[in-house]
């Protein structure tokens, strides 16, 4: 199966830049997974080909009219045999998880709409099933390279892309906790030298080891992580499901 993704943007030039090589740009070429891109100025409706006006209520900047939006939307979704998940990147999205990275990665693909200026019309949300997402707690230009992250971090995992050596559970975010810390040749190096457990050959004890730093390197730097592991229990469930769930009531 191919994994199908489509990304709406004012500049498809930007693409396939990063994921055209390494690991993902492989894959491409291995047919694992495709990539379309979508003008969505090709979606807009008079004879100067706008895709945004002035805020209403005033302020800076420009925003992306939803007609336009939609328009270009409904293009990719109509041609899709079984609906994909579509995702518009924003700020005042959702933070994307490895577990929601999963999840995608599981599925036939994605459409994602990147923004420009100051960002969509807001009625996009409520007509479409239009998931937001953000890549981090600050602010980029477009949403061309969140797009970007949110494909690499999902090509990787597909089927065939990486080898079984490296696809391990042991990852970052994998099992809550951030992953060990990593050391390679030369042993010494500045002085410094790699752990003396790591080169003990004692399988057991290493594996303790990467545990107890996995741990403790994931309180100092990602207590969140903890403490959001420790409310996992009792939260409600991760990706759309809960962003319908809150329309709905
Ligand atoms: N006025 C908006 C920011 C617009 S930035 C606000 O304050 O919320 C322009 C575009 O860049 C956005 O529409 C979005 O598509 C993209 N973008 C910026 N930061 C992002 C982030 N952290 N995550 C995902 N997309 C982001």
């Amino acid at each position: 199966m191919t994994f199908r993704a489509s990304v709406l943007t004012l500049y498809p030039e930007m693409f396939p830049g990063p994921l055209g090589i390494s690991l993902a740009g492989r894959a491409m070429q291995d047919g694992l997974w495709s990539l379309e891109t979508v003008q969505i100025r090709d979606f807009a409706a008079d004879r100067h080909r706008s895709v945004d006006d002035t805020p209403a209520g005033g302020g800076a900047g420009m925003v992306l009219r939803p007609d336009v939006l939609a328009a270009a939307l409904d293009s990719v979704a109509a041609s899709d045999p079984s609906p994909r998940p579509m995702l518009a990147l924003t700020p005042r999205g959702r933070p994307l998880t490895q577990a929601r990275v999963r999840e995608l990665a599981a599925g036939e693909g994605v459409i994602l709409l990147c923004g420009r200026f100051e960002g969509f019309d807001e009625r996009i949300f409520e007509a479409r099933p239009l998931e937001p997402v953000s890549v981090g707690d600050y602010v980029l230009s477009g949403g061309e390279l969140g797009a970007m992250v949110i494909l690499d971090a999902c090509v990787r995992l597909l089927p065939g892309v990486m080898g079984a050596a490296s696809s391990g559970e042991d990852e970052s975010f994998e099992q809550v906790l951030l992953e060990y810390p990593h050391y390679t040749r030369p042993v010494t190096w500045e002085g410094r030298t790699i752990p003396e457990v790591l080169r003990s050959g004692d399988h057991a004890k290493i594996a303790a080891w990467r545990e107890q730093r996995a741990v403790e390197d994931t309180r100092l730097r990602r207590p969140d992580l903890i403490e959001r592991h420790r409310g996992a229990s009792q939260a409600p469930p991760s990706g759309a499901q809960r962003e319908n769930e809150g329309k709905d009531t």
